[in-house]
């Protein structure tokens, strides 16, 4: 089994019970158990500044399912959620799941980049990560708490606990 960070956002419709759900629903892939929820948070968007702002997890699981299977799965997620994918850029979504870290693996494929791109400047990503793997240390070495501690919260705001539905 690979330790496999993914962090999830959805800012349409329910979004605390599209996180939620989407827990449970990466729980019930093949091959794969869940291990850790971040708690819930909000977040100011990213990119176009008209959306509602986000909520935001990270869950760890524990997965047998190769990284370019895992993607096709979150994505069929995302699509059972009712996301519709647009050409403008970090637009309003009913949930995003994207991978985060795949152990130690760091992967250049066309349609996966692991760690994922972006990761280590979002503090949607890095905050809830922490509270769930403060001594986590990153592919190229660096440690976590250092891309924290570098990080502004730019009005990330903890919402509650993530309860599993
Ligand atoms: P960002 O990737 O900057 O967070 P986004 O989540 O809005 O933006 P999407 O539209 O969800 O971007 O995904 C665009 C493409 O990113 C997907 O089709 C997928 O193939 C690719 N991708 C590359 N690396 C990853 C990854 N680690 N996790 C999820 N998707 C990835
Ligand atoms: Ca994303
Ligand atoms: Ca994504």
């Amino acid at each position: 089994m690979t330790p496999v960070y993914i962090g999830l956002g959805s800012n349409l419709g329910q979004s605390q019970k599209q996180i939620q759900a989407a827990c449970r629903d990466l729980s019930q892939l093949s091959e794969t158990r869940l291990i850790k929820c971040s708690s819930l948070f909000q977040s100011l968007p990213m990119g176009p500044q008209n959306q509602p702002n986000y909520v935001n997890a990270v869950v760890l699981i524990e997965t047998r399912l190769s990284p370019d299977c895992l993607l096709h799965q979150t994505q069929n997620i995302e699509t059972q959620h009712g996301r519709i994918r647009k050409s403008d850029r970090w637009g309003p979504r009913t949930l995003d799941l994207d991978i985060l870290l795949y152990g130690q693996q760091q992967l250049n494929e066309v349609n996966l980049t692991i760690p994922h791109i972006g990761m280590k400047q979002r503090e949607f990503v890095l905050y809830p990560l922490f509270e769930i793997a403060p001594e986590l240390i990153l592919p190229c070495g660096e440690k976590l708490s250092d891309l924290v501690r570098a990080c502004p919260k730019n009005g990330l705001q903890i919402m509650s606990e993530l309860v599993l539905i």
